[in-house]
Formats: C-alpha cells, sequence, structure tokens
C-alpha cells in the first residue's frame, strides 16, 4: 500500500560539470509533504520546485558548483 517515491530506486546522480554527487532533485508540483521528504528537502537531496513550470526547467541542482542540470521527470 506504500506508495513509493522514484527518487527511493534511481542512483545517485552525479553532476556533469564538477562530477559531485551532492546533488538535489528538483521536485515540480505540489507534494505531499511526509517527514520523510521533509527530511529529504532539509538534507538537499529534494529541492521543491512549486508548481511554475517551463520549458526549460532542470532535473537537478548540484550544491557544490551551483549549477542545474539534467531534465525533470514527470
Ligand atoms: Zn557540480
Amino acid at each position: 500500500m506504500t506508495k513509493h517515491t522514484t527518487e527511493e530506486t534511481t542512483k545517485p546522480m552525479t553532476c556533469p560539470h564538477c562530477g559531485s554527487t551532492n546533488v538535489g532533485k528538483y521536485l515540480y508540483g505540489m507534494p505531499v509533504f511526509s517527514n520523510e521528504l521533509m527530511e529529504k528537502t532539509l538534507d538537499g537531496k529534494i529541492i521543491i520546485a512549486g508548481c511554475i513550470v517551463t520549458d526549460d526547467d532542470p532535473g537537478y541542482h548540484c550544491h557544490n558548483c551551483k549549477r542545474d542540470f539534467g531534465k525533470p521527470e514527470y
């Protein structure tokens, strides 16, 4: 009955710019805030990007070099 989120099954992302794995995933839309999601946002693994979606949205953000990269998964 538990609905798992996709980031639990994906392998750690590496930044194409600096190679760091200190990467956060942008989450679009209105997430349901669970304790788990809250921890991940505090951890920097998830970045809540909100509902504003354009054609140019990045999928990930590198906390090391502060750059965005990738494509979001819808
Ligand atoms: Zn980087």
